[in-house]
């Protein structure tokens, strides 16, 4: 199988890096292209990222003697040389944007961790376990920037994916009312460790800037519908959230409660996460978990330490399912911040679009 060439923008970062280790040997995707700012520009990856490679693993081989490109002056050869670009650049709200659109209409899709072009109508946001059918809007999103290939697709926030993805199955079939969220994220989330946030050792800090609007809003684009090759987000549901820095350094937490029309009992929940299986799972795809929704009985899991890597990072780990005396059920929720939430979404949302022929 020819394999696809593939850029990284935003490559010297926490989530680029992610990317970069992520996709090595991956079986259909080949990192061709990388690029960051003006200060990387022009250094060998392995350069760039000598002072703050924060990986597990060490930096892949096959990217090490890769000259980063500068993300905005090198857009256009960016475009010609890829097949596709996976974007977790840091710049203001309105320039990725900007950055992002010019790429696809240059003809390269872009699959982008950031948020500025979450919520446009015909821009999908996608889990791939719980609304792949959203991509049917990238047609719309073509027929507006008149482009052939090119298109947008983007993952939702990151705290979301601890909740959304374990009210989705409950929601789809006894219609989720309220839920109210409280979320404890890991420093990784905001691309720094203990070295260089070290404020955060001993310290958990109240505020999250912009995240529980985004823990608000997201989900209900995520259960919107698609009409007219447009998403118009889900009407009827209410959520409140806190979101919160704690130190640790990778995987986010939340607290959630949540109430539904119809009240399921508890077993037929525990049930429902058992058996729930998407699209990535029925198409096997390569960076699909097996088991998408793990539940724990143990009462103190699940943990950020010993859960987050649970398939790779890419599954969603539950427990402490129990009544509550203002909503229905209460639970814990656990993800991988920087793998199912950020690169690792990312990765398989591509599999997903490469499967359905969008790219
Ligand atoms: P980060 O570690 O600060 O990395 C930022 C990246 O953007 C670096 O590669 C940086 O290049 C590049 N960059 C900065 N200014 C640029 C410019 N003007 N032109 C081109 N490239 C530029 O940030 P991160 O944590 O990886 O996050 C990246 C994006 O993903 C953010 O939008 C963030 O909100 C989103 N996100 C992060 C997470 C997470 O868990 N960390 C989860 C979901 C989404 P240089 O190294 O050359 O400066």
């Amino acid at each position: 199988m020819k394999k696809y060439k593939v850029g990284i923008v935003g490559a010297t970062g926490m989530v680029g890096q992610r990317f970069a280790a992520l996709l090595e040997n991956h079986p259909w995707f080949d990192v061709s292209v990388l690029a960051a700012s003006s200060r990387s520009a022009g250094k060998s990856y392995e350069e760039a990222t000598s002072e703050r490679w924060n990986m597990q693993t060490p930096l892949p081989e096959a990217v090490k003697n890769i000259k980063v490109l500068d993300a905005t002056a090198d857009l256009q050869r960016i475009a010609d040389e890829v097949d596709f670009v996976f974007s977790a650049v840091d710049m203001k709200k309105d320039e990725i944007k900007a950055f992002e659109e010019k790429l696809a209409k240059a003809e390269c899709p872009v699959i982008s961790n950031n948020s500025a072009c979450r919520g446009i109508a015909d821009v999908p946001m996608i889990i791939p376990e719980v609304n792949p059918e959203h991509m049917g809007v990238i047609e719309t999103q073509r027929k507006r920037l008149g482009t052939k290939r090119g298109f947008i697709a983007v993952k939702s926030n990151c705290s979301l994916q601890s909740y959304v993805p374990a009210l989705h199955p409950l929601h789809e079939k006894f219609k989720l009312t309220r839920a109210l969220v409280c979320t404890y994220q890991s420093i990784s989330g905001a691309g720094k460790t203990f070295e260089t946030w070290p404020e955060m050792v001993d310290n958990v800090i109240p505020h999250i800037g912009g995240e529980e609007k985004k823990s608000e809003t997201e989900p209900l684009i995520i259960w919107g519908e698609v009409s007219d090759g447009n998403v118009s987000p889900a009407v009827g549901i209410r959520i409140t959230s806190q979101c919160v820095r704690v130190p640790t350094l990778n995987g986010h937490m939340a607290a959630i409660f949540a109430s539904f029309e119809k009240k399921p009992d508890i077993a037929e929940i525990k049930s429902i996460w058992q058996q729930y299986s998407g699209l990535p799972q029925k198409l096997e795809l390569p960076s699909a978990p097996n088991q998408f929704l793990h539940y724990f009985e143990e009462e103190d899991r699940p943990q950020t330490k010993l859960d987050r890597e649970i398939e790779n990072g890419m599954a969603i780990s539950l427990g402490r399912l129990r009544a509550d005396s203002l909503f229905d059920y209460k639970f814990i929720g656990l993800s991988h911040n920087t793998l199912r939430g950020a690169a690792g979404g990312a990765v398989l949302t591509a599999e997903l679009l490469c499967a359905k022929g969008y790219l």
